[in-house]
């Protein structure tokens, strides 16, 4: 069905990663670091979390901030330490990377399905043309109310079917 959030080339690409690397323990505890904002999607789903490094005892986790001074960012990174402390890991290190951009391309197709089941509606891929789908009904008939939702990174649609305003995740 074509309203159901697809895949991207982007998160293909980051999945294979995954799957090479040589310490997936802590990814696998990594999964349970959600965002603040939308408790219901984990880091790697959202795209913010990159690579996880082991090296001897000290264990190095790379992550890309979604916008710019998102003030969540800083929970994630402390949330980081405590998990992977409370697993066992004593000396961790967070790496902010900015370079590639982060991307909601990055976001996975579970990700995109939770955002949906959260009330939001999840960011299209970037190369397409907008289509925002009402996480309530589903519906692609809808208008923009205000380009900023209930934070920076989210827009305010109104659905014309159900009537019901919802958020729409800003597509970058
Ligand atoms: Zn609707």
């Amino acid at each position: 069905m074509a309203l159901l959030p697809v895949t991207t080339h982007d998160q293909l690409i980051r999945s294979k990663a995954r799957e090479n690397s040589l310490c997936p323990q802590i990814w696998a505890l990594l999964d349970t670091v959600t965002d603040p904002e939308i408790p219901v999607i984990s880091i790697w789903d959202l795209g913010v979390l990159q690579d996880v490094i082991e090296q001897a005892s000290r264990v190095e986790v790379v992550i890309t901030p979604t916008y710019s001074g998102c003030p969540a960012m800083r929970e994630i990174e402390q949330d980081i330490c405590k998990t992977l402390k409370r697993a066992g890991y004593s000396h961790v290190e967070v790496t902010t990377r900015l370079s590639p951009a982060w991307s909601t391309d990055w976001m996975s197709k579970q990700g995109k399905q939770q955002l949906m089941d959260f009330g939001i509606a999840p960011p299209t891929p970037t190369w397409q043309v907008r289509k925002v789908i009402c996480p309530q009904c589903a519906s692609t008939d809808n208008s923009l109310i205000s380009e900023f939702g209930s934070t920076a990174c989210k827009a305010l649609y109104k659905c014309n079917d159900c009537l019901e305003a919802f958020d729409y995740f800003k597509c970058i």
